[in-house]
């Protein structure tokens, strides 16, 4: 076979985990499941040879909030790990949204996770389960991780705020000022390799600022240090699917720096 038929199955395999439809190339039959190509074998974390000439985005912002010290009384950054950060978060009461929530969403995935995937807030599913991206989005979202090679367990992924804002609203500014030291703690736990931002709450709480999400796309900022890409929020990627090209090149972006 060919490289540009290879290249050219493992893009619209891409395209189709990221929603779009299935196209059958001439000559294949429409059943079969096609090999994946040699760099979607095996060790997701084995180098990708298309990407050794990468050129990451050009820089964006830079937001360094103060790291916890030892000698801090404040009980969240005294907490040793991400255990002891949920159930911090399970009694916390710093916020309006406590009064409304059913159950706290944290964050789950493992404490050596290399991308840590950050949203907005919990919806109603996430706060009848207390899992964070479940329902559609996070069905779309394990589909988004599935393209760029990681399995949704090898991620970490959470978000701003811990508890359901009332009717899916928006975070309100000190609901969020409330709530980022839990994020910036498990950020600092985690130390991840990649930070992807998805909505603009998400990207404006991380790095700091005002701007709008389309104007901080495509840019390569960072957060104590550690790349930040910011790219589109999966429940807006469900009411418009236009946005799911500029997603695949952010998150391809995301995979890139990883492979670096
Ligand atoms: S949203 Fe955050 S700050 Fe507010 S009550 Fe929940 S855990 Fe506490």
């Amino acid at each position: 076979m060919s490289d540009a038929r290879a290249l050219a199955r493992a893009y619209l395999e891409q395209q189709r985990l990221m929603g779009g439809d299935a196209v059958v190339l001439p000559g294949e039959h429409p059943t079969s499941s096609p090999p994946p190509p040699p760099h979607l074998n095996g060790d997701a974390r084995a180098p990708n040879p298309a990407v050794t000439a990468f050129e990451p985005p050009p820089p964006g912002l830079s937001f360094d909030p103060p790291a916890g010290d030892l000698f801090s009384t404040d009980p969240i950054q005294q907490a040793a790990d991400l255990l002891a950060i949920d159930r911090l978060v399970a009694d916390c009461t710093k916020c309006r949204l406590c009064e409304s929530r059913t159950h706290t969403v944290p964050g789950e995935g493992p404490a050596d996770a290399r991308l840590v995937v950050v949203g907005e807030g919990p919806g109603r599913t996430e706060d009848a389960t207390g899992r964070p991206f479940v329902g559609q989005a996070g069905e779309l979202l394990t589909k988004i991780l599935a393209a760029i090679e990681l399995p949704r367990e090898q991620v970490f992924i959470c978000n701003v705020v811990k508890c359901r804002p009332p009717e899916n609203r928006a975070p309100q500014y000190d609901e969020i000022a409330a709530c980022t030291p839990y994020l910036f703690r498990q950020l600092e736990l985690l130390a991840p390799k990649v930070i992807l931002a998805m909505g603009g709450t998400a990207a404006q709480a991380l790095l700091d600022t005002k701007q709008a999400l389309g104007a901080l796309r495509n840019k390569l900022h960072r957060f104590r240090g550690i790349p930040l890409i910011v790219t589109y929020h999966p429940a807006a990627l469900l009411r418009n699917p236009n946005w799911k090209r500029p997603t695949w090149d952010d998150v391809r972006i995301a995979r890139r720096l990883l492979d670096r």
